[in-house]
């Protein structure tokens, strides 16, 4: 029997979903372009009921899905100001809504962590987004063992969320090569060809060639030399309808090798 809180009936609305390039864990406390169009984007959708999270910052071994009522700020990054370690974010955790994802993608077992809180590439794109943290969150973890293909139909699984008043956010980053960085505004040739090309395929919707980025050979190598960013748009991409518009935000690539690239489907 299917698990379903009466919180999460469903609807014939659809919750528009985000893909949002977090980049550097400073826009959680700095006024910035991107700081602010998360502010904005937070401001055009309706109060969701819960937001199920897909952050780069959680790889585990199998899927996994957060179920603690209370989960913690975690401050899961290195050499940055004390202000930074001192933000926490206090929304809520949504034991019923981890119940519903297991439900939802119940042939990948996912396993229930009620100690895990929320990472940064979670909090600093939500606190921006609901700075009232009144809407409870639970984040689902990249399984690291898949394939680009696995994660996408696993977005695919997720669709029927949108109508339960869900709002899913996919938390990465188009191009991001920590190696390659420099701390300037400026942009290597490799990271605005790779982010350009990802933006044509996206508004053709041309999901497969996402998915299969690695053919676009010496530019995709730079630009996702691990997928663990990358892999949360492919969640977000899957939950696109066909009558459904792609909208760009925050386009930009920084850092020389950070694409702070973010979409809104729906
Ligand atoms: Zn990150």
């Amino acid at each position: 029997m299917t698990f379903l809180p009466s919180d999460f009936a469903e609807s014939e609305t659809m919750t528009p979903a985000f893909f949002i390039g977090h980049g550097s864990p400073m826009n959680a406390v700095e006024e910035n372009e991107f700081s602010r169009a998360w502010v904005e984007a937070g401001r055009s959708v309706p109060k969701p009921k819960a937001i199920l999270c897909v952050s780069a910052h959680w790889e585990t071994v199998g899927s996994r899905v957060t179920s603690a009522e209370r989960p913690e700020t975690i401050h899961d990054f290195y050499g940055f100001p004390p202000v930074l370690y001192e933000a926490k974010y206090p929304a809520p955790g949504s034991p019923d809504l981890a119940r519903l994802v297991g439900d939802v993608l119940d042939g990948n077992r996912v396993r229930k962590d009620a100690d895990r809180g929320l990472d940064h590439g979670a909090w600093s794109v939500l606190s921006r987004m609901f700075p009232r943290a009144d809407v409870p969150v639970v984040q689902l973890s990249l399984d690291r063992t898949k394939g680009p293909e696995f994660h996408y139909q696993l977005g695919k699984e997720l669709k029927s969320l949108r109508k339960k008043g869900i709002l899913i956010v996919g938390s990465g980053n188009i191009v991001h090569n920590l190696g390659e960085m420099i701390w300037g505004d400026e942009a290597f040739d490799w990271a605005v060809e790779f982010d350009a090309e990802m933006k044509r395929r996206i508004l053709a919707r041309d999901h497969d060639a996402v998915v299969h980025y690695e053919k676009f050979g010496t530019s995709a190598r730079l630009a996702v030399p691990t997928n663990e960013h990358f892999l949360p748009l492919l969640y977000v991409l899957a939950l696109q309808e066909p009558d459904e518009k792609i909208k760009f935000f925050a386009e930009k690539v920084t850092l020389g090798s950070m694409s702070m690239r973010s979409l809104r489907v729906g």
